[in-house]
């Protein structure tokens, strides 16, 4: 491997988690993607076993916060991580990384109250979260549009609206709400709130799964009628949503990111697999130009894209982090994982759209990248806005 220089204790840490989680994927769960493709309900013992696998190998929650039992401090040491983690889909929820985000947002921001009830029972597996922010009626690109109110009177929360594509809603035991708590006509800035709704409160109902492009990946729409909480329920303070969800979608968009390049990296995998197979041999394959340039194109996009999550992880690390880095990043991995995922498919031919290999179903995940947790059009947008606004008061921009 190549190695400039003396690599401190935490890199070797990374490297040598990173070659344990690539063993578990490899070994323990690609193998049972066909089975865990079904619908979780079916698949919920092959789930369990991998989950308590993961625990006992010491792979569960490595990037919870260091005091909740996570191993890894810096976002940037896990990318190696998580890109090996990423190689299949499956994996987020099978070493707790599908939690990451609520863990380090309820750590952070929880009451008293919260850190008891929600966040050490997720730690230990106990309780599941979701998050529920777009709604049916709404843009999801535009918060100041959320319509989910929220008011406090004698002590509890009373919540009603309705919020669709939540994640993990077959199995969550609780859902933090981005409500409104201000009228309308106040600004953005201090009208939304997060509040956490167990699953089992009277007035929240599951109305229906959704499936994404045929698949079950566990997305759904709920409702809170007149549904109330305690006070404590509060995340941050009353008016803090747009900052929390600032906060959130930050970590959540670079965690994401790390984990659909890895998927790219499956996918570059499979067609060096490809290129070299008898089929592929006899059809002299390597030596077209056209099949080089696939492969040109994406070890382009994914080397490019990880260096842009590098950048930005480095830059959440130090608590400099501004939404060019990140949006950026979302952007080339999400690229990344298109281009990769359709080469994969196209050197495959007819086998890359069948179900007989993994990339019809890595590809629903490169199509949703580029609408969930940001549409592109919206982070280019806002990441442009915030480019051309620098140039007002600066003349050159340090790259870092
Ligand atoms: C697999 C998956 C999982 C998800 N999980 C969750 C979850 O757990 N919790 C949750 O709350 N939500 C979740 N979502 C929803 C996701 O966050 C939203 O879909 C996303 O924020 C976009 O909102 P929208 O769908 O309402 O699209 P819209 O905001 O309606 O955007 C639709 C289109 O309008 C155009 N557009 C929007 N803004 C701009 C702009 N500024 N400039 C130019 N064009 C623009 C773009 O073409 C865009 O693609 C998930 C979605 C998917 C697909």
């Amino acid at each position: 491997m190549f190695k400039t220089r003396q690599e401190s204790s935490h890199i070797v840490l990374a490297k040598s988690l990173a070659e344990k989680v690539r063993k578990f994927v490899d070994e323990l769960i690609i193998p049972n993607e066909p089975q865990l493709n079904n619908d979780r309900s079916s698949t919920f013992h092959i789930h369990s076993e991998l989950i308590s696998q993961a625990r006992s190998a010491g792979l569960w929650g490595l990037f919870y916060p260091l005091s909740y039992g996570g191993k890894i401090a810096s976002l940037e040491d896990y990318l190696l991580i998580a890109e090996q983690e990423g190689r299949t889909e499956f994996s987020a929820a099978i070493f707790g990384s599908d939690t990451v985000v609520d863990a380090h947002m309820l750590a952070k921001f929880g009451s008293k109250a919260i850190l008891k009830n929600f966040l050490e029972p997720m730690i230990s597996g106990q309780a599941i979260p979701s998050y529920g922010m777009t709604e049916p009626e709404r843009s999801g690109s535009i918060p100041a549009l959320i319509t989910t109110s929220a008011s406090l009177a004698n002590g509890s929360w009373l919540i009603n609206g309705r919020k669709w594509f939540v994640s993990n809603i077959d199995r969550a035991t609780f859902t933090t709400v981005l409500a409104r708590t201000a009228g309308e006509n106040a600004a953005l800035d201090n009208s939304l709130s997060m509040i956490i709704v167990p699953a089992d409160t009277p007035g929240f109902r599951i109305e229906r799964k959704i499936s994404i492009m045929g698949s079950n990946l566990s997305q759904g729409e709920i409702s809170f009628s007149n549904v109330t909480v305690p006070e404590q329920n509060l995340l941050g303070t009353c008016g803090s949503g747009t900052y929390l969800m600032s906060q959130r979608l930050g970590m959540g968009r670079l965690l994401r990111s790390m984990n659909w390049l890895g998927l790219a990296q499956r996918c570059m995998d499979l067609m060096g697999a490809r290129i070299h197979s008898d089929r592929a041999k006899t059809a002299l394959l390597a030596d077209k130009q056209l099949v080089r340039q696939h492969f040109v194109n994406v070890y382009e996009a994914i080397a490019s894209a990880r260096e842009l999550i590098r950048v930005a992880a480095r830059h959440i690390d130090a608590q400099c982090a501004s939404d060019i880095e990140i949006n950026v990043a979302k952007l080339a991995a999400s690229r990344a994982l298109c281009i990769a995922s359709d080469s994969a498919i196209q050197l495959y031919g007819a086998e890359g759209i069948s179900d007989l290999t993994p990339l019809a179903s890595i590809s629903r995940i490169a199509r949703a990248s580029r609408i969930l947790d940001g549409t592109a059009e919206a982070l280019i947008s806002s990441t442009g806005r915030r480019l051309i606004h620098f140039y007002k008061e600066n003349d050159g921009y340090q790259f870092i």
